[in-house]
């Protein structure tokens, strides 16, 4: 169920437990691909994930801006605090719960949210009346996942696929050659970069034409595969917290 869609009647007939919760950015994806591709790569992969499971699942909306501070030179970035996004993270999964939807996952598009998220779950499990837990997509697609550069193969590869109008296909080629190969600039196993524009030119990292339509089909069965076998271990995990199990 959609909450986008529903009605609160709907709402009120979902006999489940369950809930995804799409968490993107709005940022620069390079000169070729769309500032909103996070948010919508993780509403592609949420409601793909959402599909294979096999049971009822309540899809909220996405959030859309998340943390992307590391991008703010290229124009039409958007980013909070890490600690604004984890307190909007925590209390619209709380206001999920309040409904019954309890178990939650966070379907999530950005690498620069991973570490809040990851810590906003696990005060929303310890603290709060929920479970919660994120999920990001490009990090469960197999072998693909070392490919994973901003606005490069697998971002691309899956806009492709699911939004082919948010690639600019006659800008691919500029795109490849502001690119750089890796993200950061590592010494002693340190990122000495704190912003995007430190390491590349026009924001991509990788070539976004190793990410055909075909391979951004694959990474989205991956990632639904992925997402739906995690679905299911939520549904069934035992959520007390111990030592009362
Ligand atoms: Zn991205």
């Amino acid at each position: 169920m959609y909450l986008t869609d529903a009605t609160w009647t709907d709402a009120a007939a979902a006999e489940t437990d369950l809930a995804v919760v799409p968490v993107g950015s709005t940022e620069q994806h390079g000169p070729h691909a769309s500032l909103g591709t996070d948010a919508v790569t993780a509403e592609a992969v949420a409601e793909a994930g959402v599909e294979a499971y096999d049971g009822e699942v309540v899809v909220a909306p996405p959030v859309s801006v998340g943390v992307a501070e590391e991008h703010r030179q290229f124009p039409g970035t958007l980013w909070v605090s890490e600690d604004t996004f984890r307190e909007y993270v925590r209390e619209t999964v709380a206001s999920l719960a309040h409904h019954g939807w309890d178990r939650v996952v966070l379907v999530n598009g950005h690498g620069g949210n991973i570490a809040a998220l990851r810590e906003v779950a696990g005060t929303v499990t310890r603290r709060d009346d929920a479970y919660a837990v994120p999920f990001t997509w490009f990090d469960a697609v197999g072998d693909h996942a070392a490919d994973m550069g901003h606005g490069g193969p697998l971002e691309t590869a899956l806009l492709r696929h699911v939004r082919p109008e948010m690639v600019d296909e006659a800008r691919v080629d500029e795109a490849k050659e502001g690119a750089s190969d890796g993200w950061g600039d590592w010494v002693s196993g340190t990122n000495l970069a704190f912003d995007s524009a430190e390491f590349t030119e026009n924001g991509v990292v990788g070539d976004p034409d190793e990410g055909d339509a075909e391979r951004g089909a694959e990474l989205l069965d991956l990632a639904a595969a992925a997402l739906a076998d995690l679905l299911a271990a939520v549904e069934k995990r035992d959520v007390r917290r111990p030592p009362d199990r």
